[in-house]
C-alpha cells in the first residue's frame, strides 16, 4: 500500500479526519468565492453550521452549469498567484469547464494516483506508457506525476501514433500501458498488424480510465494483452483521475476518502440513498484549495459498496460506473445505456468489440441502429451465416434491452477507432 495509515484507517477516525476538513472546505469557499457565499447564505448555512457529517446534507448541491455560468475561473478558491496549473474538462457535454490547481492541489493530486497505481501493483521498476492525451485534459498529466510519485519510469507518448505506441512498447519494454480501454483494444490491433506477440513485449499492468467499460471488455483486454487491467475513475473538476480506484481484486475503485466524500443521490429527487443503492454520485472535495467543490453532481451512475475488500483497504469503494445519466437514451422511452449494449455485444463470437449506436426517427418513432464490426472477413462470402449473426444479435440485444434494433454488420476495421474516449453514440434526433 502507498499509504498504509490512510488506507486502511478506520472508520471513526476517517469520519473525523473528513469532518474537520469539510468544515475547512466550506469556510474556505465561503470566504473566497462569491458564488458560494451567496448560494450557502440562500440556504442559511454558514461555515459554523457544520459540526457532523450529516451537516453535508444542509448544503445546496453544485452542478457543472455553475462553473459553466462562472466560467473560466470565478468559482477559484485561491488567488492566481497560488494558482499554479490550469486544466478543463474533455467537453464530452458542452463547453469545457475550468479547474485551477495550487502547488498543494497538485501534491495532493500525485498522491491520489500513487496509491491508485500502487493499489494495481505498479511499483519503482516499472517502465509506463502513458497513451493518454496530455494537454488541457486532465489524464496524462495526474497518471504522469502520481506514477513518478512511486518511482516508475514514466514514458509521456501522449495518445494518437499507435504504430509508433507499439514500437516504442515493445523496444522500451513498456510494462504499465495507461490509455483509455478502447484505445487500449485498438492498440493490441496495431501491435497484431505488427507482427507483435503478447511474449515480445513486457506490458503487466493496464491502468484504464476516463471511460465506461464493462467487465466483458476488461476481459478482453486482460487476454489480448496478457495483463492485468484495473480501472480508475475520475473528472477534471473534482481533481482529474485519482478520486478512485481498483486494487487487484478488481471488486469495485477504492475512493480517496480523506479527500472526497462521496454520497449517491436519487437523480431525479435529490434525496440521499443509503450505502448499497444505485444513484447518481456526487463528491464533495475536502482538501483541494485551488477550486473546492461542495456537493458536486458527476451524472455518473453506481453505487457505495461498504464491506471490507480483501486487500485490507478501509476506504470505501464505488462499482462501476453503469453510465453517465447523460448517456441514457430514452428510445421509444425505454432507458438504454450503451454499457448494456457493449455487454450483449463482447459475449457474441464472430464480432469485434468496436460498436456505435445510432439513434434516430422515423415519423414519431424513435430508431435504434447498432453498428457492429465483424472480427475477420471470414463470414463475409457466407450469406447465411451472416444472417444467422445478425438474427443472433438481434434476438439477444431484444431480451436485454426489450427493444427492437436494425444491426448493421460493418466490415472489419471500419468503424472509427477512437484515441480518447470512444464515441458510441450517434443521436440524430
Ligand atoms: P468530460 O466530462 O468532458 O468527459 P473529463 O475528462 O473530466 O471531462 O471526464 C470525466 C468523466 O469521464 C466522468 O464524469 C465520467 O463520466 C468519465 N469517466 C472517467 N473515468 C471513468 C471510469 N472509470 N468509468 C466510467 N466513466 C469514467
Ligand atoms: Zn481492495
Amino acid at each position: 500500500m502507498w499509504n498504509k495509515e490512510i488506507e486502511t484507517m478506520q472508520r471513526k477516525d476517517m469520519q473525523a479526519l473528513q469532518t474537520a476538513r469539510l468544515f475547512e472546505t466550506v469556510k474556505r469557499v465561503y470566504d473566497n468565492v462569491p458564488f458560494y457565499r451567496k448560494r450557502l447564505d440562500d440556504a442559511g448555512v454558514c461555515p459554523d453550521n457544520i459540526k457532523t457529517l450529516d451537516d453535508l446534507q444542509r448544503i445546496p448541491f453544485t452542478v457543472k452549469d455553475d462553473l459553466r455560468d462562472n466560467y473560466p475561473f470565478g468559482l477559484f478558491a485561491a488567488p492566481m498567484k497560488d494558482i499554479v496549473r490550469i486544466h478543463a474538462s474533455s467537453g464530452t457535454t458542452g463547453k469545457p469547464t475550468t479547474v485551477g490547481y495550487t502547488r498543494g492541489d497538485l501534491e495532493m493530486w500525485s498522491e491520489c494516483v500513487a496509491r491508485i497505481a500502487a493499489m494495481a501493483g505498479a511499483n519503482e521498476n516499472d517502465i509506463a506508457q502513458i497513451a493518454f492525451g496530455y494537454g488541457l485534459f486532465t489524464g496524462a498529466f495526474g497518471l504522469h506525476y502520481g506514477l513518478e510519485k512511486i518511482g516508475a519510469a514514466i514514458i509521456p507518448m501522449s495518445s494518437g501514433n499507435t504504430e509508433k505506441q507499439a514500437m516504442i512498447m515493445q523496444d522500451y519494454g513498456s510494462t504499465v500501458l495507461v490509455s483509455t480501454p478502447s484505445y487500449a483494444l485498438y492498440m493490441s490491433e496495431v501491435l497484431q498488424e505488427q507482427g507483435i506477440k503478447k511474449s515480445d513485449i513486457k506490458l503487466r499492468i493496464g491502468l484504464f480510465g476516463a471511460e465506461g467499460s464493462t467487465e466483458e471488455m476488461r476481459c478482453q483486454l486482460e487476454n489480448r494483452w496478457g495483463i492485468i487491467a484495473t480501472e480508475n475513475y475520475g473528472m477534471s473538476e473534482l481533481i482529474g483521475p485519482g478520486v478512485s480506484g481498483e486494487c487487484t481484486h478488481k471488486s469495485g475503485m477504492h475512493i480517496n476518502e480523506d479527500f472526497f466524500i462521496p454520497e449517491i443521490i436519487d437523480s431525479k429527487t435529490g434525496e440521499v440513498l443509503p450505502w448499497g443503492e444505485k444513484g447518481e454520485l456526487v463528491i464533495t472535495t475536502i482538501s483541494k484549495q485551488g477550486i473546492p467543490l461542495l456537493r458536486y453532481r458527476t451524472k455518473d451512475i453506481t453505487y457505495l459498496i461498504p464491506d471490507q475488500c480483501k486487500c485490507g483497504r478501509t476506504l470505501l469503494r464505488m462499482a462501476k460506473i453503469q453510465g453517465r445519466s447523460d448517456d441514457m437514451l430514452i428510445i421509444r422511452g425505454v432507458n438504454v445505456f450503451p454499457s448494456q449494449v457493449e455487454s450483449v455485444l463482447l459475449d457474441i463470437p464472430h464480432i469485434s468489440p468496436h460498436y456505435q449506436l445510432e439513434v434516430g426517427r422515423n415519423g414519431f418513432v424513435d430508431t435504434l441502429k447498432v453498428m457492429v464490426e465483424l472480427e475477420d472477413s471470414s463470414l463475409l462470402d457466407s450469406f447465411s451465416k451472416l444472417e444467422q449473426l445478425e438474427k443472433t444479435i438481434k434476438h439477444k440485444l431484444h431480451t436485454v434491452l426489450g427493444l427492437d434494433a436494425k444491426i448493421h454488420l460493418a466490415e472489419p476495421k471500419t468503424i472509427e477507432r477512437s484515441m480518447g474516449k470512444a464515441k458510441r453514440v450517434i443521436d440524430l434526433r
